[in-house]
């Protein structure tokens, strides 16, 4: 079997040492460990990279301190709306939904359009109405509210503000990228979008090319960051077309984008990316960013801050 490689993100913006207790830093990295883990023995047992993504960030929708599946933050009238997508690189097929409520985990429903709507990206109430029919598991609005993001929605409509998960300018979203031992690549990411967000707003992370693409040619790649900006980048896309057509490594590609470009129109965030070799980028304009990664030459690391 060829080299087998994950990465995986939890959210970019404003994570600070100083405002983290250890039992909390422990709570994240222990987050980060199991997604990572599951990701990994999916491909270690001869799994594909897209069962291993959905597996990895499965995982992270369960645990409440991301901003996903049951830790999703709240919109404007006090619901969770989510956005999730898969993309397979050996083909090119994407599966996405958007604006839905009450489904668990939403990156299996993504899976599950992809592989059996005919259709790329379903929104709200269609696309519930799929994953009735397809025997998707959903969950009452209990599941889904934590004190946190509660009081974070209190605190954005007293403001009056549109705010990026965390008063602090976090950004919670979570994502998985892999290469498996048959060399495919996929790239998967799930989302609450932004605290307070009205009007149906649908963020980067759905959107195949702005925060999530998979291509066996070029690279996998999953978002997270100030979703306007991101569409308006289309950076996932943008940095497997400077590898494809300019010939740029991963690495050169992902310094182009996150630190040079996006920085220029005021993009802050991040994202985690693998090449068609293995080699893992995980770069953030930000102050921090979740993030582990794994392969199969004994690399294993989980890291929060800046270098
Ligand atoms: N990119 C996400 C969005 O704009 C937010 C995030 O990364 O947390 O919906």
């Amino acid at each position: 079997m060829n080299k087998i490689s994950i990465a995986v993100h939890g959210g970019a913006g404003t994570i600070l040492r100083s405002n983290m207790t250890d039992s909390l830093q422990k709570e994240y990295e222990m987050g980060l460990t199991e997604a990572i883990s599951k990701g990994y023995n999916v491909m270690a047992g001869g799994g594909s990279s897209l069962d291993a993504v959905a597996a990895a960030v499965a995982s992270l929708e369960g645990f409440p301190l991301f901003n996903a599946g049951r830790g999703a933050v709240f919109n404007n009238e006090g619901k969770h709306e989510m956005d999730a997508a898969i993309m397979n690189g050996s083909n090119l097929e994407a599966g996405a939904v958007c604006g839905v409520s009450h489904i668990k985990n939403p990156v299996l429903l993504a899976k599950e359009v992809m592989l059996h709507s005919g259709h790329v990206l379903l929104s709200g109430a269609g696309a519930e109405k799929f994953a009735k029919l397809k025997g998707i598991a959903f969950e009452e609005d209990a599941y889904f509210y934590t004190e946190q993001r509660y009081r974070q929605w209190q605190d954005a409509l007293k403001e009056g503000v549109v705010q990026l998960d965390h008063t602090d300018k976090k950004y919670g979203t979570v994502g998985a990228v892999a290469l498996d031992g048959h060399g495919n690549l996929a790239a998967a990411t799930s989302t609450g979008g932004l605290t307070n967000k009205k009007f149906g707003r649908v963020g980067d992370s759905p959107i195949p090319g702005a925060g999530t693409y998979a291509n066996n040619n070029t690279c996998a790649i999953s978002c997270t960051g100030f979703g306007e900006l991101f569409i308006r980048s289309v950076v996932a896309y943008d940095i497997s077309c400077l590898m494809e057509y300019k010939g740029l490594s991963l690495h050169e590609a992902c310094n182009i984008v996150v630190h040079q470009k996006l920085i220029k129109i005021g993009g802050e965030g991040g994202l985690v990316a693998i090449d068609k070799l293995g080699n893992i980028e995980m770069p953030f304009n930000s102050e921090g960013m979740y993030r582990a990664c794994k392969n199969s030459n004994g690399l294993m690391e989980v890291k929060i801050y800046r270098e």
